[in-house]
Order: structure tokens, then sequence, then C-alpha cells
């Protein structure tokens, strides 16, 4: 495959697939390496993961460069690089705490058996990752299911694949992981092949493709963990600070050109305060600069062309149909990269496909709403349910209209917190995913089966209990 260069446009590095046969060959040697992988302490396991730490670190500079080119963003890069190794020094911390299987006890309803319990990983994990973030949504599920004595068959996303070349090497750098982490190189075939042969699944991307992950996964009957597209809303109250609002929800909405699942998509504001409010966003929005020379500015191009048709098809959209173009408003070529600049759009309604349909780039619709229950109403009205923004100077008042939203994760006079915190367990409501967070404890144990070994120290039941009665 060749693979674009989001900067330059020129197709600049080739992708060797996998075939189906490379794949069913590393799921069979991950199934074997993992029975013992499971088996160790997880203090050994923790051990390997901290050899991982070191070797990543080697080759951290490469891999920097390698995701810079990938996404077109030096600092985000760079960003996304030390964040894994916090994620890393995370898991190794918190994983013993949290593996803790009961102690043998009696039980309460069979007082004669004794109960002895089990945690039991599933053995290989197919992890199937997007482009916006390569590096990131790689390993957030590969870490802690590696953790929990899984093995992992990790497809990263075709259009960013350069990373895994350091990747790979910081891998075969400790043998003992690189018997139980194997990566796979491709697109959707090479997808399908991890679905069909792993024994369950963690997939980040777009709703469609979820959809059907799902509908394999529940006919091979293995887990399937989803976590899908959104199109969060904002909702400005009337008494909120406009310089925080406007500054949150605008990095929110063209942080990492808005290509973020949690990034602030449709933005809802009092009637009161919305003229100041679009006023103040749209000079914020105009003063943003783009990273043409490559050395300086905030935002960067277009990693993936078939989005900037679709920003730009959103963008024709909500013009036909009477939106207003306040700044930005068209995706352009510029020395061989796809841009486009924040774009502010007003007199925006839920007939146009950017307030309903997955934008993932910088785009910023604005609506005013008049009541609290119409404010909630528009931001309900989604097939998605990934996150949202709710911006107020009464934190109680915030968080009595968060509660009414529904999403998994709610930021209170910011947005899209759930890129910094993760600590905090979420699931996504709605189209936008489904099953055992990522985030939080349930991260590491919702890769365990319970096994209970139930334990008879009596003589056992015999046939005569069960002699009937005349009474
Ligand atoms: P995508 O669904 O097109 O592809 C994601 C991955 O699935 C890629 O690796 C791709 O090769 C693979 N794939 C494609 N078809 C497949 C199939 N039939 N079977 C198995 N694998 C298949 O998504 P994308 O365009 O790469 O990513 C963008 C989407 O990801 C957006 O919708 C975004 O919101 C979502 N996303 C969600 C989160 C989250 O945490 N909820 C985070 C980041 C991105």
């Amino acid at each position: 495959m060749k693979i674009r260069n989001p900067y330059t446009g020129v197709y600049d590095y080739e992708l060797v697939e996998d075939s189906g046969q490379d794949i069913l060959k590393k799921t069979n040697d991950i199934r074997l390496a993992q029975k013992e992988w499971k088996l160790l302490d997880i203090t050994e396991r923790v051990a390997v993961l901290k050899k991982w730490i070191a070797s990543f670190t080697e080759f951290q500079l490469e891999i920097t460069e390698q995701l810079a080119i990938d996404t077109a963003r030096k600092r985000i890069a760079k960003v996304e690089v030390s964040g894994i190794i916090g994620l890393m020094q995370a898991w190794s911390f918190r994983a013993p705490q949290l593996y803790n299987p009961p102690s043998e006890r009696p039980s309460v309803s069979a007082n004669t058996v004794m109960i002895g319990q089990q945690w039991v990983p599933y053995g290989v994990v197919g992890v199937i990752s997007p482009w916006n973030f390569p590096l990131l949504l790689a390993l957030i599920d590969t870490i802690p299911a590696l953790m929990a004595g899984c093995g992992v068959l990790l497809k990263p996303s075709e259009v960013t694949p350069r990373f895994m070349d350091g990747l790979e090497k910081s891998i075969q750098a400790v043998p003992e992981l690189a018997k139980v982490l194997k990566l796979v190189r491709g697109g959707a075939e090479a997808g399908k092949a991890v679905v069909n042969n792993a024994d369950a699944i963690c997939f980040t991307g777009s709703v469609p493709t979820g959809k059907k992950i799902g509908a394999v996964c529940a006919d091979r009957f293995i887990p399937a963990f989803l976590e899908l597209g959104g199109k969060d809303p904002g909702i400005v109250l009337k008494d909120a600070d406009i310089e925080v609002a406007t500054d949150a929800v605008l990095r929110s909405a063209v942080g990492a050109t808005g290509q973020a699942c949690q990034s602030l998509e449709r933005i809802y504001v009092d009637t009161t305060i919305y003229r100041d409010f679009v006023k103040k966003i749209t000079a914020k929005a105009a003063a943003v600069t783009l990273t043409t020379d490559q050395n300086k500015g905030q935002m960067g191009p277009l990693i993936f062309e078939q989005q900037a048709e679709k920003i730009q098809e959103q963008i024709d959209d909500a013009v036909s149909k009477g939106a207003k173009v306040l700044t930005g408003g068209k995706v352009e070529a510029i020395n061989g990269g796809l841009w486009c600049a924040p774009t502010v759009l007003v007199d925006v309604d839920h007939t146009m496909k950017v307030m309903t349909e997955e934008t993932f780039g910088p785009l910023v619709p604005i609506m005013s709403f008049s009541t609290e229950d119409e404010a909630l109403r528009l931001a309900n009205d989604s097939i998605y349910g990934l996150s949202a923004s709710v911006f107020s100077r009464d934190i109680e008042k915030a968080i009595a209209m968060g509660s009414q939203i529904e999403a998994g994760a709610i930021s209170i006079n910011d947005g899209s917190l759930t890129n910094k915190v993760y600590d905090a367990e979420k699931n996504s409501f709605k189209d936008s995913g489904i099953n055992g967070s990522r985030m939080g404890d349930a991260g590491f144990l919702r890769f365990f089966r319970k096994k209970a070994l139930l334990i008879q120290t009596a003589h056992p039941e015999t046939m005569a209990n069960f002699e009937e009665t005349s009474s």
C-alpha cells in the first residue's frame, strides 16, 4: 500500500500488508506463548513492561519523528509519545494493586461448599485502531490487556502506519514481550482477519466499521469493546464566563485540526450572550495560525484525504441550506497538503449534516437557545453519545444539566477533558460505543473472566433427597 504524507500530499511510504496466513500464524504463535504469559505472577509481567518502557524510551525519538510525519503534528506527536510512557508507568503501578482475586471462602448459600475464584484473561485480544492519534489509540488498550495476562494482536490504521517501524523495534528489544505482542500491517482486510482470529476485540474507529465488527463478534460469540465516533455538544449557559467558554470551545473544536473523537462539534449558546460569544470566538478562530511552513503555527493539515472531502461536503451542505460562514470555510490545497482554517458557522440547524453527522475537522457550528430544556433537547438530538461540555459559573447547575445529557463523559467549564483524564471510568452512550470502559480500573479488569472453583467439603447430596412424597 502506498501511504500519503499529509504535509506534501506525496505517497512516499510503502506499507507491506500482512496476508491472512501471516495473521493466522501470528495469532497461533501468540496463543501458544500466552499460555505461559498468563501464568506469570503479575509482578513478573510488570517487570517485562518496565523493560519495554526502557526500550520504548530508547526508540522514542525515532517513533516521535515517524508519528510526526504520519500526523503532520510535531508537538502533539511528542505529547502522544510521552503520554504513552506515562500510561505504561501508570499501569505498572496500578495493575498489581487491582489484580486481587478473592481468597478461598465458604459459600453463604451452600455452607459446605468452599469457593475458590480465579481471574482468567482472554487468550488473544485483537486491537484495531484509527489514524487520528495512531500511537495512543494503538496502545491504550494493549498495555492493560498485556498486564492482565492476555496476548495482543495489534493492527493500527493503514492511513498512519510509519510509527509501527519504531514501535516494532522497541517490542523486539524485549523478547518476552515480542512473543505475546505482535503487530499486523494492513487495512480493512487485515482488520477482518484479526476479528476472525482473536478471542476478544478492542476496536476504536468509526460507527459504521464498529457496527460491522460488532456483528462479526456477535456471530463468533466473542466480546467486542467498541469505542466509536462522536458529535459532542457544548452548552454555554447565560452565566458562563465567555472568555473561558470561547477559549475552551475553540481549543476543543479545532485542536489537532478537530481530528479527535471528543472534539466539541456543535455549540448551543444562551440567546442572551449569543452575539457576544459568536463575536469573541470568531475573532479567536481567525487568529489561529496554520503550520504551513512546518516549523511554526498552531494547527496542522488534515491527515486523511477522504475526511477532507467530507468536511467540505458538510460546509457546502450547511451553506446551501442557509448557514453563514464567519471565518474559514474552505478546504484548500497548500504545497500538496489539505488545509481547513478554523471555520465558524452560524444560522445552522439540525437539518444540516454539520449538526448531525461526525465532522472530524475544525468546524465550529453555533446555534442559540432560549431555554435550558431547549438546549438539552438539541444536545440529545443525536445518534451519538460520546461526551459533552457545559459552561456555567454555577457548578451545581452545570452538573444538573450534564446529568441530563445522554453521553458518557461531561466536561464542565472545559472541553474534551477525557483526553487528559484517564482514571475516570466512562461508558459510551448510544452509537458511540458499547461494553466495559477503557478508562479507570475497568480498563484492566474487563480483560478477565471470573472462574468459580466450587469445592464440596461434605458428602454430596444423593438421589434420596429427590424422593417424591404424597404430602
Ligand atoms: P475506521 O472505522 O475507518 O477504521 C478504524 C480501523 O478499522 C482501521 O485500522 C481500519 O483499517 C480498520 N477496519 C476498517 N474496516 C474494517 C473491518 N471491516 N474489519 C476490521 N477492521 C476494519 O475509522 P478511522 O477513520 O480510522 O477513525 C476515525 C473514527 O474513529 C472516527 O469516527 C472517530 O470518532 C473514531 N474514534 C473514536 C475514539 C473513541 O475513543 N471513541 C477515539 C478516536 C477515534
